[in-house]
């Protein structure tokens, strides 16, 4: 059995960790430079407020009655690492897909046991973090997804929702699912999967995986198998486009090598920063990750992510380069042989909307030009001589990853002198 979990409103949950005060209000937090709103509570959204939404378009007697903050990913990245230790507690394995997403492989244990198990870890990830979680259980990644959904909207569940495959219950569920709300189905599939009679997730299940291969590509026929319960789609295949871009590969053969984590999370961020260039987007805050072979039972464990802010919204390569190996040199542990590592661009806006938060920074209209030249040239030479043909150096020495926000909360979990302080 596998297990997604998922934080409920996670950036919001974080806050109200270390601010009780923020519990049962509607709670949003806004994008770098305070521009949209990223993360809403659920009294937020019952207020009509959008995900997405710039915060000057908030009616301002709405507005008024909202609590706005700057994001503070330093602690969302924190807690988040938090969480997943937690998680590894109750199965070695582990696979972190978002900042406030991972999936969980129950394989060998007795799933009569696992509705319980995913209720006491439920707890104990509040008990030890604060942040509330829903888990959703199936025999597929696609109905793990579909389950915790269902964990979140129904609440006769307790926020544990298992889905077996085969039942009755799925069946109706599935009927009853529009294919748009499929994990990796996206709209433009949906409008051709309709002119094939497919409109929910019922008949895509029904449908022909050889068929949908044919007229889709080989991620169809895996959702299709998925939708059956059989487990086959690999995460790297399922980054939702524009939301966040992952890059990761194992290495050929364990290594503990420092400088070969350096080169793949060099090349990894090159190669992001390209994806990103490709979809004119910006990153806002970019998670680097390793981890070891977990099958490995003789050799140490070890599984480490770290998400890392960036100054301002970019797509220059050399910038997420330089964020995400200071990153590494964080996580980085001797002794350990690593067998995968990668990089995730997180929070992902459009050029064109990022206007106002340039304004803000002091990169000139030459010097931006000059950049966007030469992130243009490297991927052309990548294009047409073949990837990698011209790769970027040594990164310069770090800088402070600082982000310009009025309302951020303090760096509870990070920062000595950001702690909390108790008063009697
Ligand atoms: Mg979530």
């Amino acid at each position: 059995m596998i297990a997604l979990v998922d934080c409920n409103n996670f950036y919001v949950s974080c806050e109200r960790v270390f601010n009780p005060k923020l519990e049962g209000k509607p709670v949003g937090v806004m994008s770098n430079n305070d521009g949209c709103v990223v993360a809403r509570s659920t009294e937020i959204k019952a207020l009509g407020v959008a995900m997405g939404m710039p915060a000057h378009q908030i009616d301002p007697h709405i507005r008024r009655q909202c609590i706005l903050l700057s994001s503070n990913y330093a602690l969302y990245g924190d807690m988040s690492r938090r969480v997943t230790d937690v998680l590894s507690q109750h199965t070695p394995h582990v696979d972190v897909y978002s900042i406030d997403e991972s999936f969980l492989s129950f394989e060998g244990f007795e799933p009569e046991t696992l509705a319980e198990r995913c209720q006491t870890m439920r707890h104990q990830v509040r008990r030890d973090t604060g942040i509330p979680v829903s888990v959703g259980l199936s025999t597929s990644k696609t109905l793990a997804k579909i389950a915790n959904h269902r964990a979140k909207k129904e609440p006769h569940f307790n926020g544990v929702a298992i889905m077996h495959p085969d039942s009755e219950d799925t069946r109706a569920f599935l009927e009853h699912l529009p294919v748009t709300e499929i994990w990796g189905v996206a709209g433009r599939s949906a409008v051709r999967l309709h002119t094939l009679g497919i409109e929910n997730a019922w008949q895509l299940r029904e449908a022909s995986p050889k068929h949908l291969r044919k007229h889709f590509s080989v991620v169809m026929e895996r959702i299709v198998w998925e939708l059956r319960g059989v487990d086959c789609i690999h995460l790297d295949d399922m980054t939702q486009p524009k939301k966040q871009i992952m890059v990761s590969r194992s290495f050929g053969r364990l290594t503990s090598n420092k400088a070969d984590l350096h080169e793949a999370v060099r090349v990894h961020s090159s190669r992001a920063g390209e994806k990103l260039r490709k979809q004119s987007g910006l990153a806002q805050a970019i998670m680097v990750f390793v981890r070891t072979n977990r099958f490995r039972d003789d050799l140490p464990s070890y599984s480490k992510s770290l998400v890392i802010p960036l100054p301002h919204p970019t797509d220059d390569s050399r910038e997420l380069v330089r964020a995400a190996i200071a990153g590494l040199e964080r996580i980085f542990k001797e002794g350990i042989w690593y067998q995968k590592c990668g990089v995730m661009l997180m929070d992902l806006c459009d050029h064109d909307n990022e206007q106002l938060g340039l304004l803000a920074e002091p990169v000139s209209d030459e010097q931006r030009e000059r950049n966007e030249k030469l992130m243009a040239t490297l991927d052309k030479l990548n294009r047409e001589h073949g990837k990698n043909t011209v790769r970027l150096g040594m990164p310069r020495k770090i800088n402070a990853w600082e982000l310009r926000c009025e309302h951020r909360t303090p760096r509870y979990t990070t920062k000595w002198d950001e702690l909390a302080v108790a008063k009697s």
